[in-house]
């Protein structure tokens, strides 16, 4: 029985180019397996398939019954709605630990680096399997992307040498000018509707019971969001309603300047302020240095929820 390979809902360039390098890997050593994602394929993600000449993963939501390789999550907010339904044979990720469970044992590759392309690396070596010139290109993007071209404090020295060893094998002379030719496209929001662009790369999460929605933009000049804000700020108002969460987050993360301005709507906007030591000004607050939804946005809000 052939698995499937999947990311996480609201799929990102790791979830996609990790689903097809990992399907890859697995069929090369005996193990059938299907790359699938769980959502739309975002600009950026088209503009790395494109570079190197793939498809999108086929489109499935459903997998009860079949077996699943969990790829760029263990949250169950993140993953398939059936996926209690179905059977986890494997798990590649570098977030925090969630609540994902299994009934069966499982394999699990799960490491403290930048991407979850990072350890797939570690994974072709060691099956000691060849990786292809364009798969090769495509995990070195999704690297580029998780860490923001290094920039993100999530970067490691692991993520470093991966993606100067697959520039090597994908033939890419400037790994970074690649990189910034990918948040060019990303930074291209203009004409988009304001819940496309919060829902971009958004990310429910449970803390201590209560539902909290994180979307994150990631842009060269926060400039891009002068006319569309107020939009933006009334759209986060309204999902929250809409999905009964406690709060809704919107991080505008400027990759020069390496900071984020966080739009905030929230049942209480204290607790906010309390996770991150900040003083909230009319719903918005500037956190310096701020990059990372997981490493520096999560954990604060998730202490300030468990009291
Ligand atoms: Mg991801
Ligand atoms: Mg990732
Ligand atoms: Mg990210």
């Amino acid at each position: 029985m052939a698995m499937y390979v999947v990311g996480h809902k609201i799929p990102d360039s790791d979830s996609i180019c990790g689903a097809i390098a990992l399907a890859y890997l697995k069929n090369q050593i005996g193990e059938e397996a299907i790359p699938t994602r769980l959502g739309e394929v975002s600009p950026e993600t088209q503009f790395i398939l494109d570079r190197f000449g793939f498809e999108a993963p086929e489109l499935k939501m459903s997998y009860a019954g079949e077996d699943v390789y969990i790829v760029d999550h263990t949250e169950k907010t993140q993953a398939p709605d059936d996926i209690d339904q179905a059977r986890v044979v494997g798990v590649v990720d570098h977030h925090k630990l969630g609540d994902l469970t299994t009934s069966t044992p499982l394999e699990c590759w799960i490491r403290p680096v930048g991407c979850s392309n990072t350890i797939i690396k570690m994974m072709y070596d060691f099956y000691n399997v060849e990786i292809p010139k364009g798969i090769a290109g495509l995990m070195m993007c999704a690297i580029l992307s998780d860490t923001v071209i290094f920039k993100s404090p999530t970067c490691t020295t692991a993520d470093i040498k991966c993606v100067e060893a697959l520039a090597e094998i994908a033939g890419i002379d400037d790994a970074k000018e690649l990189g910034m030719e990918m948040f060019k496209v990303k930074s291209a929001v203009e004409g988009t509707p304001a819940r496309d662009l919060v829902m971009r790369d958004f990310k429910d999460f449970n803390m201590n019971g209560n539902l909290v929605g994180i979307g994150q933009l990631e842009v060269i000049d926060l400039a891009v969001f002068d006319d569309i804000k107020a939009d933006l700020e009334a759209d986060i108002a309204k999902l929250k309603e809409e999905g009964n969460r406690h709060s809704v987050l919107l991080l505008l993360t400027d990759i020069m300047k390496e900071g984020s301005q966080m739009l905030i709507a929230s049942d209480d906007e204290g607790l906010v302020a309390k996770a991150y030591g900040a003083e909230i000004s009319d719903s918005k607050v500037w956190l310096d240095g701020v990059l990372s939804r997981k490493k520096q946005v999560v954990p604060p809000l998730q202490e300030a929820f468990a009291g």
